[in-house]
């Protein structure tokens, strides 16, 4: 499992890895030449840091496991799916396209608000002996960081697959927190059947036509779908958001005038779709509806 963290300057990204190399059994993977990603990256303070000697974070001492680049990396952990490496260094969109094609890997982006990861930073100058910078040049830094068209770090986090969101004031704090979560999990990295099958439904309500709600169906036996279904006016009449259905377009309370609604539930629809022919004994049907009482 390779677990890939990424987020804004002082999100806490360093520490769940720390967190991760420290509780969980995983080792550091990093590139060689940071110093090049580093200049557009990181605010002018912390990159005096570096060069005075410095490293970016109380990183393991015991990781010396840095790669040329992040394909050299990725091979690296290929070869070695089945240990636990987590890495800081994913730059480029064109770099995650390449990690996000593995089954093996788990994006994860952390942030936190921007004041919360200003006073980190100013903290972290105050323990180096820095004068920490005011805010207003903090969230300038920010911004490029997040924001630049050519490195903007948005980008990648909005593919992460788990996003954390790190306002913890301690170390414990998050310790706690990462416990709980457990990104080792390899569930996260591929859903079960199940998970599978609702994502699937979810994917069907998306289709709805009805001017109520959306409602996703997904018919199965043995695994395989045989049929799908969403909710909205019968085949061959106008779509209920197109006019269809006239209750559901006087958008009355839930359950007013049911009886005069022309639109079909998603289970009917799939259900339809199949047949009886198809409905067998260990059929499962999966449904995104959600009851409320
Ligand atoms: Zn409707
Ligand atoms: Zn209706």
């Amino acid at each position: 499992m390779l677990i890939g963290l990424c987020g804004g300057i002082c999100s806490g990204k360093h520490a769940i890895a720390e967190y991760l190399i420290q509780h969980q059994g995983f080792q550091l993977l990093e590139l060689e030449n940071r110093s090049f990603h580093r200049i557009a990256d990181e605010p002018e303070d912390d990159r005096r840091l570096q060069a005075s000697g410095f490293t970016n974070n109380e990183r393991s001492q015991s990781s010396n496991l840095s790669f040329e680049n992040a394909d050299s990396l990725l091979d690296f952990a290929t070869k070695r799916w089945q240990g636990l490496w987590v890495t800081t260094d994913i730059w480029e969109d064109a770099t995650l396209d390449r990690f996000l094609q593995r089954p093996f890997f788990l994006l994860v982006s952390v942030d936190a608000p921007v004041s919360l990861r200003w006073e980190r930073f100013a903290e972290r100058c105050r323990r180096r002996k820095l004068e920490p910078p005011p805010l207003e040049k903090f969230v300038l830094w920010n911004d490029r960081h997040l924001y630049d068209k050519n490195i903007g770090r948005v980008y990648l986090t909005d593919r992460a697959q788990v996003r954390l969101f790190n306002s913890s004031s301690s170390f414990e704090e998050l310790h706690a927190a990462l416990a709980t979560l457990n990104l080792a999990d390899e569930d996260r990295l591929r859903p079960n059947w199940d998970q599978y099958f609702m994502q699937l439904a979810s994917l069907a309500a998306q289709r709805s036509n009805c001017m109520k709600r959306r409602v996703g169906c997904v018919l199965v036996r043995e695994r395989r779908v045989i049929s799908t279904g969403y909710n909205g006016t019968p085949r061959h009449l106008r779509n209920c958001n197109e006019g269809g259905c006239p209750r559901c377009n006087r958008g009355e309370g839930g359950g007013v005038g049911l009886s005069t609604c022309l639109c079909l539930h998603a289970e009917e629809n799939a259900l339809l779709e199949a047949g009886r022919e198809r409905i067998r004994e260990g059929a499962i049907l999966y449904c995104d509806t959600v009851l409320r009482f």
